[in-house]
């Protein structure tokens, strides 16, 4: 505890405030007013007051370090250093199953309950071993079998779905139940009236409406080939090996911003959209689970 008062002091001024709650009711201090001043017949209460204290104020502070930690827990993805859980923030409450903000008690309230239920040791605080057991299920929820999709299984989606009204034919290939989904999907989506979702009378996404509309579906091992060799240097995890896209169950969606950028400041911008958001809450329902790295990657699954 010296230790880590030591560092608060140093880190971040506003965090005086909270160290200094949780000296003064720490358990010594409040033994010691029990022993000297109370009546004895009043003891069980107070004492039941005091936990109900010292669990608020060690809720407090672990508020106060999610809040840092949302921008500056230094982690890795794959190989690739990060900063902050900030743009994971979504998919997160979702997952702990809150609507409070990541700087609310009732968020490390949350937190510690999900840590309890998947097995970590429930400190309320958003860490490294927290958010990598959280990466771990979104990413085993995702495609297991990533065998290229036979022709059979693919159909042609009209040109109006996509978000480049220019796409070739041969690029505009989704596996069948896919495109099912996600059009049951998107008509959701046009019936949720606070999206505001530009449509046709048919219920179609406007050709002006550029949210969800598909910006790649399925794409051949050949065609992904290609693309690795005229951006050999992206480092894009869109440009994978072996890519769910092969399957032509894994879809790319216009979420807002710069359409597959992975940049922080980019999907930092997708990840407010209310359409990145109703995403988040509604597209299990059709089948899609996300990709958390990418925001516009969502994968059918049924
Ligand atoms: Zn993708």
């Amino acid at each position: 505890m010296k230790r880590l008062v030591a560092t608060l002091l140093i880190s971040s001024p506003a965090l005086l405030v909270i160290t200094s709650v949780c000296v003064a009711t720490s358990p010594g201090q409040s033994k010691l007013r029990d022993g000297v001043t109370v009546q004895p017949a009043l003891r069980p209460a107070n004492e039941r007051s005091d936990r109900r204290e010292r669990g608020a104020s060690s809720l407090t502070e672990a508020a106060a370090r999610n809040a840092q930690l949302s921008r500056e827990l230094n982690w890795t993805f794959g190989n690739k250093p990060q900063r902050g859980w900030y743009i994971y923030i979504p998919l997160i409450k979702r997952l702990i199953n809150t609507k409070e903000d990541a700087a609310a008690a009732k968020f490390a309230q949350a937190v510690s309950k999900w840590q309890a239920k998947s097995g970590l040791k429930s400190s309320s605080v958003l860490d490294e071993e927290t958010l990598y057991a959280m990466i771990k299920v979104w990413q085993d929820a995702r495609l297991k079998d990533r065998s290229v999709a036979q022709p059979d299984q693919l159909l042609t989606a009209p040109v109006s779905d996509f978000y480049d009204p220019t796409r070739a034919i041969e690029l505009r290939q989704i596996e069948r139940r896919t495109y099912a989904a996600y059009k049951r999907m998107i008509s959701a989506a046009i019936a949720e009236r606070s999206l505001s979702l530009a449509h046709t009378t048919q219920g179609e996404l406007a050709p002006t409406e550029k949210y969800l509309k598909i910006i790649s579906a399925f794409r051949s091992p050949e065609y992904q080939a290609k693309l690795r060799r005229e951006a050999p240097n992206s480092g894009s995890a869109g440009l994978a090996v072996n890519s769910p896209h092969f399957t032509g169950r894994a879809i790319d969606l216009y979420v807002g911003g710069e359409p597959v950028d992975t940049r922080d400041s980019n999907r930092a911008l997708q990840v407010e959209t209310p359409v990145y958001q109703w995403l988040v809450r509604n597209a299990e329902r059709f089948g899609f689970r996300p990709y958390c790295y990418e925001p516009w990657h969502w994968e059918y699954v049924r």
